[in-house]
């Protein structure tokens, strides 16, 4: 066991991790700051792309980098993942059980997958037609599917929320639906989306298009329908109406499931978890802790109150490195965040509607056009600006 100590520690080197890090050190480089990112995983992935892989536009190679290529040359890589927190003494122990001492902590290490909280989805992931493009490993079997069916019934489901990116569920029933058309075999294929929550999207300005999306494109949809079980074997859906016991069996042919996330069980079970919620309990604007000074936190795993996406961690990381920077040099925090948060929301192949909103819940958007309008230059910017910006802008303290 051993005992190091470094200026600033990231917990994780996903979108938020790395980001934060290529802040410090590409923008701050003056300051020599002595960074450390935490991180077990060798790759390092663009999520957002698999929405697009599960449709067969892209393989899923594309999403995928190794994480040293991304580490700034100049931060420190510890490949062991966090267990615990000891924010009185200003350190945190590895699964390895060393310790990492620091004086400014960020907190990001996303959001958890609860793969286990729907009964028989783990056995039966990746056979019996059942996938889901929320992970690396399921996501190719999406496409298999799709590509696949030529008659029955496509069920795509989205849990409770918080989810990270609460769109994605039904941009891949949009996308399965179009290759339907374009294989003309829509007319013996039923599209359905079922839901736990109550409406199509949250945000009033899309929701409404979307419902006439939805509508125009003759999508069965159940909201209120959790999906708490799945038959793989007799290929039965098992839904709880919520609010009830009552409980319904769909049949399906192909079945994409978007599992229940939550706050990672080491964050929750530990002092610097919201007691609600369980994610980082941070100030909503400043992204500091509201306990411990010196801790900062972004991204999915953090409690700051808007929709779970890459692109609200774009606008995140610049607050809070300019807040620790202010904090080191006893200034006040005047980075505030303003809950901006994107969806692409891919409606076909070659159309997106472009979701931009902030805390409440009112466009924020960045094109002079009518933004819930369906549009080939948005699918442009899905499908190849944004994973430019993200490589090349993003994780390189540019964007
Ligand atoms: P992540 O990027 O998930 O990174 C967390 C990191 O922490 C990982 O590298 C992990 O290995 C590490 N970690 C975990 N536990 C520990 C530990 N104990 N110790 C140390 N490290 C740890 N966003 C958009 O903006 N637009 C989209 O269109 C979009 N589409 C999406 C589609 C899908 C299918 C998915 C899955 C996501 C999508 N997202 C989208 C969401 C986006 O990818 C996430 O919101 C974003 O990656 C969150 O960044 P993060 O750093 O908080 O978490």
């Amino acid at each position: 066991m051993s005992t190091k100590k470094h200026q600033i520690v990231i917990v994780g080197g996903g979108t938020a991790g790395l980001s934060a890090a290529a802040n410090f050190c590409y923008n701050h480089n003056d300051r020599n700051l002595d960074i450390a990112i935490i991180e077990p995983s060798e790759k390092h992935y663009y999520q957002p792309l698999w929405t697009i892989v599960g449709a067969g536009v892209f393989p899923k190679e594309d999403s995928e980098r190794n994480q040293a290529d991304y580490t700034p040359y100049n931060a420190t890589w510890i490949k062991e993942k966090v267990d615990t927190f000891q924010p009185e003494k200003n350190q945190v122990t590895l699964g390895n059980g060393d310790i990492v001492e620091y004086d400014y902590l960020v907190v990001a290490p996303g959001i958890q997958i609860n793969w286990g909280a729907i009964k028989g989805l783990k056995e039966t992931l990746g056979k019996n037609g059942v996938c889901s493009n929320y992970s690396y490993d399921t996501v190719e079997y999406t496409w298999e599917n799709i590509r696949n069916l030529k008659s029955g019934r496509a069920i795509f489901t989205q849990p409770a929320m918080p989810i990270k990116c609460a769109g994605a569920p039904q941009k891949i029933a949009y996308l399965a639906d179009d290759y339907f058309r374009k294989q003309n075999v829509r007319n013996n294929v039923e599209v359905m989306f079922a839901a736990q929550g109550p409406r199509i999207f949250g945000v009033e300005k899309y929701r409404i298009a979307l419902e006439k999306l939805v509508k125009k494109k003759e999508i069965t949809t159940r909201f209120e329908h959790n999906l708490i079980e799945v038959k793989g074997e007799e290929k039965k859906a098992v839904f709880q109406k919520v609010g009830t016991d009552e409980t319904v069996e769909i049949e399906y042919d192909m079945l994409h499931v978007v599992p229940p996330m939550g706050a990672p069980d080491f964050i929750k079970e530990s002092p610097i978890a919201n007691s609600e919620s369980g994610y980082v309990d941070v100030d909503m604007y400043t992204c500091q802790h509201v306990k411990y000074s010196n801790i900062f936190s972004a991204g999915d795993a953090s409690s700051l109150p808007t929709s779970k996406t890459g692109a609200a961690v774009r606008k995140q990381i610049p607050v809070l490195v300019q807040n620790i920077l202010a904090h080191m040099d006893g200034k006040e925090l005047k980075g505030k965040y303003n809950g901006y948060a994107s969806c692409p929301l891919v409606t076909g192949y070659g159309s997106v509607i472009l979701a931009e909103f902030d805390y409440d819940g009112n466009p924020d958007e960045s094109f002079p056009f009518d933004q819930s309008e369906e549009r080939f230059s948005m699918y442009l910017l899905k499908a190849y600006g944004l994973p430019r910006l993200y490589w090349h802008g993003m994780l390189k303290g540019k964007a």
